[in-house]
């Protein structure tokens, strides 16, 4: 297993005796190690290294691993890391209130070492499924691109970002023309491949774009780090690679398929909101559906 493939596992616990063990049985895992000796120090850690795993001692001086664990499932950031817990009186009011605390598992000390073992593989196994599903989640099943929900989320965060660093983006809305048409000439399934092949071009642009499939046969690009006048050159040059795709229909004769377009840039707008963003890439849209479409309009 490569070095990228490893995963990172954070040691909290004030016992040098414990991460020197741990070490010792942890050695041939596919994983990285780190170790923090205290609450604060393992606090910093987990925000820098944003391990796959903590293992998180119950009894440490001034923090408890109780009052941190606490303390991780609060932030937004940490909250997806896994952690077990070290303990060393195994009572049972304990480990449930390690539970409760947000752990998904505790390891006894003295360490059995083949159950050890076996308790970090299961939780790393289960954050990796977790991640894979909420991944799959984000992703449009027919074009393979990031689909309308994660749309939503990526804007707000994009016009966060924006803001914060008073930085500009632009959103492009693409909504293909007649589509209805030419599912009703070639068939449903043809119809399919176009969105396929319409995803694949808009996601030949460049690496700062971000694409998604809005809805039905509608598309967004969000152009970051772009003031509007660069993101109508980039929205025209998206049209007419659409427009040039070289599609051809069940026969083999050539269908052309165009889109029209709407682009809007957060440096128009008085407060670059989500939805005045989107409200000003929606109006522009509407016009070159209205002037004739296959073109580019501006909020
Ligand atoms: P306009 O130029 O005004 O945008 O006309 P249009 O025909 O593209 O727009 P309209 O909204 O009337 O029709 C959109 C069509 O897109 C209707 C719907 O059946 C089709 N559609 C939506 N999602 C899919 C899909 O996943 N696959 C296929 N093949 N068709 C879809
Ligand atoms: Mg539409
Ligand atoms: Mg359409």
């Amino acid at each position: 297993m490569s070095a990228t493939e490893r995963q990172d596992v954070l040691v909290i616990d004030d016992s040098e005796l414990i991460h020197a063990l741990l070490r010792v049985r942890l050695q041939h895992e596919a994983i990285n190690l780190h170790h923090a000796y205290s609450a604060d120090e393992g606090l910093a850690a987990a925000k820098t290294i944003k391990p796959h795993l903590i293992l998180l001692d119950v009894s440490m001086p001034k923090t408890s691993g109780f009052e941190l664990c606490r303390i991780l499932k609060n932030d937004p950031e940490l909250v997806q890391i896994p952690v077990i817990f070290l303990t060393g009186a195994a009572g049972v009011a304990s480990k449930l209130w390690g539970f409760d605390v947000g752990a998904v598992d505790y390891v006894t000390k003295p360490f059995e070492p083949a159950e050890l073992r076996a308790r970090v593989r299961s939780a790393l196994r289960t954050r990796k499924l977790l991640q894979m599903l909420e991944e799959r989640a984000r992703i449009d099943g027919l074009t393979g691109l990031w689909n309308r929900s994660y749309f939503d989320r990526r804007l707000d965060e994009e016009i966060a970002v924006c803001n914060r660093h008073d930085r500009q983006l632009s959103l492009v809305l693409v909504d293909v023309d007649h589509f209805k048409q030419i599912n009703d000439t070639y068939g449903h399934p043809f119809g399919d491949r176009v969105l396929e092949a319409i995803g694949r071009t808009l996601e030949k642009g460049r690496g700062t774009d971000v694409v998604f499939r809005y809805g039905g046969e509608e598309f967004a690009v969000i152009a970051r780090h772009t003031p509007l006048e660069s993101a109508i050159t980039l929205a025209d040059s998206m049209r007419h690679r659409i427009e040039a795709m070289g599609l051809t229909g069940n026969n083999g004769e050539p269908v052309v398929v165009t889109a029209s377009f709407g682009v809007a840039g957060s440096e128009t707008l008085e407060t670059p909101t989500p939805a005045a963003l989107l409200g000003a890439a929606d109006a522009a849209l509407y016009l070159s559906k209205r002037e004739g479409r296959n073109c580019v309009r501006a909020a």
